[in-house]
């Protein structure tokens, strides 16, 4: 289950009885970029934060990654269970 994002989140069911992301105490440090392979470094991890994913349009309790050097943010989804990669301004 810690494949889903990298290894960046974990997931866990919260009372509410939905699913929330949690940072990954054992993160790894880069991920590969998804256009080159080349590893990005991770700058910020927000989790557990509200949002509505861009890839399927449910608002979930994801999770926003930066990276250093980059504009570009990931928001890892609980619910379609992808990291999806938004650009920046
Ligand atoms: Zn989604």
């Amino acid at each position: 289950m810690s494949d889903f994002y990298h290894g960046l989140f974990r997931s866990h069911t919260g009372a509410d009885g939905r699913t929330h992301l949690m940072r990954h105490e054992a993160g790894p440090a880069r991920i590969p970029c998804p256009t080159t392979g080349r590893p990005l470094r991770v700058a910020t991890i927000d989790a557990n934060t509200a949002a509505i994913c861009p890839a399927c349009a449910s608002h979930g309790q994801g999770g926003f990654v930066s990276f250093d050097g980059d504009l570009r943010m990931a928001y890892a989804c609980p619910e379609c269970r992808q990291l999806v990669w938004v650009e920046g301004a």
